[in-house]
């Protein structure tokens, strides 16, 4: 796919699959969002850089470093809720947050690929990969010649 590939739109409901079980919330995109990647992009997980960016009235419910812009590995795969008809966008941002952002808008840019989706035999297997997953994401990040994405203009850089 070409990289890289900007998505935008406010955050949405999942289905409850248990990302916060899994220790990996993901926040989802509509559908409507996620088109620039459907067109584009091969299920499976993908690194790159995202941003909350919830409205002003609501800004100060954040912490300072909550607004930055921030390294995330994405999920993209076939969502079984819609008996496989439908792609899904799960963006999981590598920070810890004091709250949820349900309903803010989020902005992302795609920057690489990692893997396939892959079925996993057991709940600790899937743990184990989506920790494979954010070290080999923060890896690729430290190359100097992705910084200048994380200042790309899809981003707000005061907030
Ligand atoms: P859902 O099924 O609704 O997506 P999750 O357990 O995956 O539920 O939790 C996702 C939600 O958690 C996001 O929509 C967001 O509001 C919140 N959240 C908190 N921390 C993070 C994070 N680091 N990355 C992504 N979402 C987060
Ligand atoms: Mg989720």
């Amino acid at each position: 796919a070409p990289f890289p590939i900007e998505l935008v739109g406010p955050v949405q409901t999942g289905f409850g699959r248990g990302g916060k079980d899994l220790g990996c919330p993901t926040a989802n995109l509509p559908d409507e969002s996620i088109t620039p990647l459907s067109t584009r992009a091969e299920t499976g997980v993908y690194y790159g850089y995202a941003q909350v960016i919830p409205p002003e009235e609501h800004r100060q419910e954040f912490k300072h470093d909550e607004l930055k812009v921030l390294p995330m590995v994405m999920s993209l795969g076939w969502n079984p809720f819609y008996k496989n008809k439908q792609l899904t966008a799960e963006i999981h941002i590598m920070h810890e947050f004091s709250r949820d952002f349900y309903g803010f808008e989020m902005r992302a840019i795609v920057l690489g690929y990692i893997r396939p989706e892959l079925d996993y035999v057991s709940r600790e297997a899937l743990i184990e990969d989506i920790e494979t997953d954010k070290r080999v994401a923060i890896n690729c990040l430290k190359r100097p010649a992705y910084e200048k994405y994380a200042l790309d203009s899809c981003f707000i850089s005061k907030l």
